[in-house]
């Protein structure tokens, strides 16, 4: 364990020389995280030359000794501020030149800074963890794919148990329980459960009606795996009498997908792949209903780097993992969203999620 938040650590060191900065104080939590192992809040790492020192507070000190007994750690006493460890460690390894992650930092702590250390100068990085973040290592993929099969083995329970008078935020609610049962931490971000019309709404909340009248159910849904990376699918469910235009619809939208994600390899950029599921929508007259980006990145945050949309800049390499999740919204009928998680290989790619949907596996009678 300890070997791969090593390499890490190693290769940020080289970007921060790049920068022309000594050290860098990480300040985003997830990037701590990805860094050290060390899954708790309210803590800063600071990566200097020779290796890491970890601020924190006696809150974490006996989770700091499980998951990362090896890390060098600051546990400032109780009345000690966070500035004045920052300040301390800062002196005392003669950083001259700090770099601050301009993404996450905020302008009060920037400014408390830079009055507590006048002698040291700040230097904005832009990403730098987030970059090494964007490719992922064999130890993240497999976290991935337990997210993956968390969230699949979920929602396979949720689907055989399906019930008419069960409300939105009911099933919601059982896919937390159920991932939660299978080992995991939870949900990735709260359930997208929206029957009927109000699957129209992209980012639609659960709410207390039940899905009985509408016919169809949209669910997006994700587990969060012990390590804390993320899994994010979309399943549209048919429970009832429907209008022939859903599986229009739902026929665009999967052939959209899997033209997508076929185009998927190292070396294709981003801005194409979401081209080749827009230009499928357009053609079948939905073009204007599809207004989001294609997928967007995946880890331990559920929106990360890279991004398929029309201006994403990105050429994809092996190592990324992205959602595909293209969708027709039609206001006061629905929408139909389908979302699997890609990994792009040396080869080509690897799709992570397996989760039936094939307009005719769509069936569940309630
Ligand atoms: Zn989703
Ligand atoms: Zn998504």
């Amino acid at each position: 364990m300890a070997d791969q938040h090593s390499v890490r650590c190693n290769k940020l060191r080289r970007s921060i020389k790049r920068e022309g900065a000594h050290a860098l104080l990480v300040t985003n939590f997830t990037n701590v995280t990805y860094l050290t192992g060390f899954s708790g809040d309210d803590s800063y790492l600071l990566v200097r030359p020779d290796g890491e020192t970890l601020l924190s507070d006696p809150r974490y000190q006996v989770q700091l000794q499980e998951e990362c007994p090896d890390l060098d750690c600051e546990i400032r006493a109780q009345g000690v501020s966070m500035l004045k460890s920052i300040a301390q460690v800062t002196r005392s390894a003669k950083i001259g030149r700090l770099g601050i992650e301009a993404g996450s930092l905020t302008v009060a702590l920037q400014a408390a800074i830079a009055t507590a250390l006048p002698q040291v100068e700040l230097v904005p990085c832009n990403g730098l963890v987030e970059n090494l973040r964007l490719i992922k290592d064999r130890q993240e993929i497999k976290a991935l794919r337990t997210a993956a099969g968390l969230a699949e083995r979920a929602f396979a329970v949720i689907r055989s148990s399906l019930r008419a008078d069960q409300t939105e935020r009911a099933i919601a609610h059982q896919l937390e329980h159920q991932i939660r049962l299978f080992g995991g931490n939870g949900c990735s971000f709260p359930p997208i459960v929206a029957a009927g019309a109000r699957a129209a709404l992209p980012h639609a909340s659960a709410t207390s009606q039940p899905i009985d009248s509408a016919g169809f159910v949209l669910i997006d849904w994700g587990a969060d795996e012990p390590g804390g990376y993320k899994s994010d699918l979309t399943r549209v469910l048919v429970t009832g009498k429907i209008s022939p235009k859903l599986e229009r619809i739902y026929q665009v939208v999967l052939k959209a997908q899997q033209r997508a994600i076929a185009a998927i390899r190292p070396g294709a950029k981003a801005a194409d792949v979401d081209a080749v599921a827009r230009d499928t929508i357009g053609k079948a007259g939905f073009g204007k209903y599809f207004g989001h980006g294609l997928g967007h990145g995946l880890g331990l945050d559920i929106h990360e780097a890279p991004r398929l949309a029309s201006n994403s800049e990105v050429v994809l390499q092996p190592g990324m993992v992205v959602t595909v999740e293209p969708g027709v919204y039609l206001p006061g009928f629905g929408g139909v969203r389908i979302e699997d998680d890609v990994l792009i290989t040396r080869q080509g790619h690897d799709v992570l999620t397996s989760t039936p949907k094939a307009w005719d596996e769509m069936f569940v009678p309630i």
